[in-house]
C-alpha cells in the first residue's frame, strides 16, 4: 500500500464545523498553502478560520518530495525569451526570495529544514548543450550559478548547474508547527462560494475574504479555470542510502528522474504524466532503483498528482473580477514549496494593502497560453463524447480505470475516485453516485 515518508508524523485532530459562524478570512484547504497563508494572516492581527475537507496536511502536500528551488522544470532560457529579462528575473527572486522565508521560519520552527545545494542535470551531448545555454541564461539574470561536469551522486550525467543555498524540509513536520496556532475545522467541505458567503452542506461562514488554497479550484465557472488548468502525476520510491552529499537534482526534462536525500534515506521520483493517461507508472523509477541499487528495499513509494498552469507559472492572487475578496493559489506544476511560499506572501500583502513585488507575475486573471487552450478543448470533446457510464462529476468527462491505482480518473481536468466512487482529487466536489 503507497504511503509517504511523511506520513508517520502525527497530526492533531480538530473538530467539524457545527454552526454557521463569520470571520475576518476564511481559509479554504488545508495543505502548505493554505497553512502558510493562515498563519502569516494570524500573525499580522487577522481572524482567520481554515477549513479542510478531510484532515490537515493537504491532499498534494503530504504526498510532495518537499524540495525548496528555483531550480525547477521552468526553463529560465524560456522564459527570457518569451517575457523578457525583467519578467524572468522577477520570477527567479521570488523563488529565491521563498527559500529565504523558509530559512527564516525554520530559525523557530523544527521543521528539519536543511540548506543545500539543487542541481539540474543532462544525460546525453543535446541535453548538455541545452543546459548550457540554460547556464548562460542563469548568468545574465546575474545570479551565481555553477556549471559541473561531475558529481559525487551516482546517476551518470553529462553536466549539471548547481545553485548553492536552496533548501528541502520535511513537510508534514513544517505543518504540525502550523496548525498549532490556528482556529481549524476538519471534514468540513465548501460546495459553494457567494462573494463573503461560503456554504457547506449544513452551514454558512461569513468572511470578508476568502482564499480557495484547495489544489484545483472546485468553483465551477467563476474564473474559468477549467480552460487553464489541467493535473499531472509523478511517481516516487524510497531507498535507505546515507552515503551521498545531501542535495536535490531533476532533469534536463518534467519526466526524468528527480531525487533528493532526507535523514538516512533516498528518495527518487519522477514519470511524470497527465492524470488518466496510461503510462508505466513506477516501472521507470524502480528499474533505475534496480539497476543502481540491486539489493536495496524499497521502503516506501507513493504516487500523487498536482495542477499544471497553462503556461507553467503559478495563478496567485485575486480569483476574479466578480468576486474582488476572494483569492486563488494554484497551478503550482508540482513546484508547491516555494509558490505555497509566494502565495502566503501576495495574497497576504493585498489584504494588507501592501505593495507586493512579485504579484504581477502571477496575476490569475491573464488569459490561458492558446496552444494549451486548443490543445485542451479537443481533449475535452473526446472524453466527453467517450461511450462509458462512468463519468466525471466536475464537467461531465468519461472516466478511464487505472488497473495500478484501482481508481477511476478524469482526463480532462484530473479529478479522481477510487474504486466506491469515493472523490480523490478536485475539481469535483462529490462522491459518484452508485451507476
Ligand atoms: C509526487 C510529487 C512530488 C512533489 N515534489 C515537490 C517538490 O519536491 N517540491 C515542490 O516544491 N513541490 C513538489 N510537489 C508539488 C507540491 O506537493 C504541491 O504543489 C503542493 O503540495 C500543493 O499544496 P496545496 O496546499 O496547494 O494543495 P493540497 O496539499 O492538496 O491542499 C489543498 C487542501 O484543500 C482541501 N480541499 C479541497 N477542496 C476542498 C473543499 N471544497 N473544501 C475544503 N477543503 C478542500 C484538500 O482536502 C486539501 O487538503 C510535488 C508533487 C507531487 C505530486
Amino acid at each position: 500500500m503507497q504511503k509517504s515518508i511523511w506520513e508517520d508524523i502525527v497530526l492533531p485532530v480538530f473538530p467539524t464545523l457545527d454552526k454557521d459562524i463569520e470571520t475576518e478570512v476564511l481559509v479554504i484547504g488545508a495543505g502548505i498553502s493554505g497553512l502558510l497563508i493562515a498563519d502569516r494572516l494570524r500573525k499580522e492581527g487577522k481572524k482567520v478560520i481554515v477549513v479542510e475537507k478531510n484532515r490537515v496536511g493537504g491532499e498534494r502536500t503530504k504526498f510532495t518530495t518537499a524540495t525548496i528551488t528555483a531550480l525547477e522544470d521552468i526553463r529560465y532560457g524560456d522564459l527570457i525569451n518569451k517575457y523578457g529579462m525583467e519578467f524572468a528575473k522577477t520570477y527567479l527572486m521570488a523563488n529565491i526570495g521563498a527559500i529565504q522565508k523558509y530559512r527564516d521560519l525554520s530559525e523557530t520552527l523544527d521543521f528539519d529544514f536543511e540548506s543545500v545545494s539543487s542541481y539540474k542535470y543532462a544525460k546525453t551531448e543535446w541535453e548538455r548543450e541545452e543546459l548550457l545555454k540554460e547556464y548562460q541564461a542563469i548568468l545574465s539574470l546575474d545570479y551565481p550559478v555553477k556549471w559541473i561536469d561531475h558529481w559525487e551522486y551516482d546517476m551518470d550525467i553529462t553536466g549539471a548547474i548547481e545553485l548553492e543555498n536552496q533548501g528541502q524540509m520535511n513537510p508534514l513536520r513544517l505543518i504540525q508547527n502550523l496548525v498549532s496556532g490556528l482556529t481549524i475545522y476538519e471534514q468540513t467541505k465548501i460546495e459553494k462560494i457567494q462573494n463573503h458567503v461560503a456554504y457547506t452542506k449544513e452551514h454558512i461562514i461569513q468572511a470578508k475574504y476568502i482564499i480557495v488554497s484547495t489544489g484545483y479550484p472546485f468553483v465551477r465557472r467563476k474564473g474559468l479555470y477549467f480552460t487553464k488548468l489541467i493535473q499531472n502525476k509523478s511517481y516516487v520510491a524510497v531507498i535507505k542510502d546515507d552515503t551521498l552529499p545531501k542535495g536535490n537534482a531533476v532533469g534536463w526534462n518534467a519526466e526524468d528522474i528527480y531525487f533528493r536525500t532526507y535523514k538516512e534515506y533516498y528518495i527518487f521520483g519522477g514519470n511524470d504524466h497527465r492524470v488518466g493517461q496510461e503510462r508505466k507508472g513506477y516501472i521507470p523509477i524502480l528499474s533505475y532503483i534496480l539497476k543502481k541499487y540491486p539489493n536495496k528495499e524499497v521502503e516506501y513509494h507513493w504516487v500523487n498528482e498536482d495542477t499544471i498552469s497553462s503556461d507553467g507559472i503559478a495563478y496567485i492572487g485575486k480569483f476574479c473580477n466578480s468576486m474582488p475578496d476572494v483569492f486563488v493559489a494554484t497551478g503550482f506544476n508540482l513546484w508547491g514549496m516555494t509558490k505555497a511560499m509566494i502565495a502566503s506572501e501576495i495574497i497576504c500583502d493585498t489584504i494588507l494593502q501592501k505593495e507586493n513585488e512579485y504579484e504581477w507575475i502571477f496575476n490569475p486573471k491573464r488569459k490561458p497560453s492558446l496552444s494549451f487552450f486548443i490543445k485542451n478543448m479537443g481533449i475535452a470533446i473526446r472524453e466527453l463524447l467517450l461511450p462509458t457510464t462512468k463519468r466525471c462529476g466536475h464537467l461531465g468527462c468519461g472516466l478511464h480505470y487505472n488497473k495500478q491505482e484501482h481508481t477511476y480518473e478524469c482526463l480532462c481536468h484530473g479529478s479522481k475516485y477510487d474504486e466506491k466512487g469515493n472523490l480523490i482529487f478536485n475539481p469535483a466536489i462529490h462522491n459518484k453516485k452508485k451507476d
